[in-house]
């Protein structure tokens, strides 16, 4: 049994509402979360701060899902990593590969967002993974190891004792179809050996999420191998009972 904490992280993406934040916070409720686990929501940013208020008595965690790599200046539209601290946020994630994919996020843009979070006192988690067309090329953990290099390189290989990695084959996030436990744990092994290669102490201590359709129904086998420390959950995180029920499954408990 690991002694790191695990941590269920809810990624809503572009979904929500005021009224939604509002329904899905009051069904939180005190009584209804595990003890043991650190439960992170990660709302639309616009929504941040009605959540933050809704949660700040549960010991809910919150975050963004994207912030810049600068903390102030001329980038319309843009939120700095300041801002989501200023909203009452602590976590961001970082190379979802929703922002690689759409936004065309390079490995190095990443890396300076990686700095930048951690200047803002925020805990990046960052998100690496394979397409299906690499898993099939027999690239995936290459793909998965230069990702990694990649923040190792430009922020220093002590740059994930600050943070938490998120193993999500792209081929999985909200596609329905997810890595066996099996192929999520060689994934997750082999990232916490290339982390120990530069910084044994950060990989020992460091907390691995698998993402990639975690649901109520696979999250306590997937959560049973011994380097997955949580989940990183976005279409199961919309449901305040399935949530909830995952975040008990982390615990250890059965629901
Ligand atoms: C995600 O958004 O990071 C994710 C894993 O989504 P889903 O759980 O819907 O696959």
């Amino acid at each position: 049994m690991s002694a790191r904490q695990p941590l269920i992280a809810g990624n809503w993406k572009m979904n929500g509402s005021t009224s939604f934040v509002g329904e899905f916070c009051a069904a939180l409720g005190v009584q209804n979360l595990a003890q043991g686990v650190t439960t992170l929501l990660l709302p639309p940013v616009a929504y941040l701060q009605q959540v933050v208020s809704a949660v700040a008595d549960l010991g809910v965690e919150c975050g963004a899902q994207n912030a810049h790599s600068e903390a102030a200046g001329a980038y319309t539209g843009e939120i700095a990593p300041e801002m989501v601290r200023d909203l009452g946020g602590r976590w961001v994630l970082v190379g979802h590969s929703e922002r690689r994919q759409y936004f065309a996020e390079s490995d190095e843009l990443l890396a300076d967002k990686f700095a930048a979070a951690l200047r803002a006192d925020l805990t990046p988690i960052f998100c690496v993974g394979e397409t299906l067309t690499q898993r099939n090329a027999g690239q995936a953990e290459e793909v998965v190891r230069q990702q990694i290099l990649g923040v190792a390189e430009r922020v220093g290989s002590d740059a994930f004792l600050q943070g938490v990695v998120a193993y999500e084959p792209v081929w999985a996030i909200g596609t329905g179809e997810t890595a066996t436990p099996a192929q999520a744990q060689a994934m997750h092994g082999l990232i916490r050996a290339e982390i120990a290669a530069m910084d044994p102490t950060a990989a020992s201590a460091m907390r691995l999420l698998y993402g990639g359709s975690m649901n109520a129904g696979n999250a306590a086998d997937l959560l049973a191998e011994p380097d997955i420390d949580g989940g990183l959950v976005g279409g199961a995180s919309l449901k305040a009972a399935e949530f909830l029920q995952i975040v008990g499954l982390a615990a250890g408990q059965e629901t």
